[in-house]
């Protein structure tokens, strides 16, 4: 059984307390809110925080604020399974509650928090192992060593993203606000994140995400369609989430497509967003709008599924989310959980 090492743990009682502990206690301290993430990696030494200051008594965080017509704030400590069974947030922004609903298990949704959710470290099959399996091969450039297994002749780590709500925030336009003894700031949801395993977040330890910002609901439609191995469970091996803002007539006037799981970072799939900007979601456009998902998506070979089928799955997934936008009829599953030729018909003539 793997053992959590000891640890000093400080409750603060207001997220001005909480960041005052923070910056008293350096960089050997870490927040924790459901621990769903952080706990497990400390378990496997991955992260090795000497002091933990525990946000669930922060009821700041376990906030909605905000009307849809004018924007809406969650409480970064809001867990998973208050975000999915809020009727405001099904209603408002139900791209948001279906991918807090598709995240691991009942039990894991109801301690793990959206915040934590968008800060989850990154992922790789030669790192999210216990400290002797990562002793045996001689550790990894993200923890302890110097090589990466992945690419052995690069010079940075590629883990994973594998953050369900990530791709939906970059998408929707949503903005996050970080706080700290030194001041608050807002960014957006796109800025959080960095193209890189190791420095994966534009975030200062010492600052606390206090809130998420839901943009204005003012026309813009959503969907996320998620694919893993067992749809009770796993991680995302692909995300899709667009998020289009359409006339009347139909034209497509905005569109933002973001792809996870295939990178270290949530990754904006331009040229299929330029495909259908100006143009109205037909077969055809659809056809052309999925196409360059296939080169944009670069998966390495450090999680679940064979890399090749799931670059070539992004395709598919990035039609079946306009082709759930515009109203077509969808014969791909959401979350697709196999590779079966009928898979394939979402792009078929
Ligand atoms: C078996 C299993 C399956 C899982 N499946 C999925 C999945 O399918 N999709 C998915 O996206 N995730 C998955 N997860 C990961 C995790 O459960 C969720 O991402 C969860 O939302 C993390 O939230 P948390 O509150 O538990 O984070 P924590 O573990 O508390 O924290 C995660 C990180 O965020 C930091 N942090 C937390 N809150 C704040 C804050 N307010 N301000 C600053 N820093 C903060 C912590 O320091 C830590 O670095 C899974 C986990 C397990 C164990
Ligand atoms: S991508 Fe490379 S450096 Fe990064 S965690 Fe995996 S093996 Fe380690």
């Amino acid at each position: 059984m793997l053992r959590l090492p000891k640890f000093r743990y400080l409750q603060p009682k207001s997220v001005a307390e909480a960041v005052k502990m923070m910056a008293d206690a350096g960089p050997e301290a870490m927040y924790v809110a459901g621990g769903t993430d952080l706990y497990p990696n400390m378990k496997r030494r991955q992260q090795t925080p000497k002091i933990v200051i525990g946000l669930a008594q922060l009821q700041h965080l376990r906030t909605i604020k905000g009307k849809p017509k004018e924007g809406m704030a969650l409480g970064a400590g809001l867990t998973l399974t208050e975000v999915t069974e809020d009727r405001r947030i099904q209603r408002a922004y139900p791209i948001v509650a279906t991918a807090t609903e598709l995240i691991s298990t009942p039990l894991l949704r109801n301690m793990g928090s959206i915040g934590g959710n968008l800060l989850l470290d990154t992922r790789c099959n030669y790192y999210d192992q216990n400290y002797e399996w990562r002793k045996a091969i001689h550790f990894c450039m993200k923890k302890d060593g110097d090589i990466c297994w992945v690419a052995p002749s690069s010079p940075r780590c590629w883990a994973v993203q594998s953050s369900d709500c990530a791709p939906v925030m970059v998408a929707i336009g949503a903005q996050v606000k970080l706080v700290s003894t030194s001041g608050e700031r807002l960014i957006p949801a796109a800025e959080l994140y960095n193209d890189d395993g190791i420095h994966h977040l534009n975030k200062r330890p010492d600052e606390l995400l206090t809130e998420i910002h839901l943009p204005p609901t003012n026309g813009w439609r959503a969907t996320y369609w998620k694919l893993r191995r067992r749809g009770s469970f796993d991680f995302p091996v692909l995300g899709v989430a667009a998020c289009l803002r359409m006339a009347k007539d139909g034209m497509v006037e905005d569109a933002k497509i973001i792809l996870g799981g295939v990178g270290s970072h949530p990754v904006e799939a331009t040229a299929s967003e330029k495909a259908i900007i100006g143009k109205k979601l037909t077969e055809d456009t659809i056809r052309e709008a999925a196409a360059p998902a296939y080169p944009t998506a670069k998966p390495l070979d450090n999680t679940d599924f064979a890399m090749s089928w799931r670059k070539d799955m992004a395709r598919y997934y990035v039609a079946g989310t306009l082709r759930e936008l515009a109203g077509l009829p969808a014969s791909l599953p959401r979350q697709g959980s196999g590779n079966s030729s009928s898979d394939r018909s979402v792009l078929s003539d």
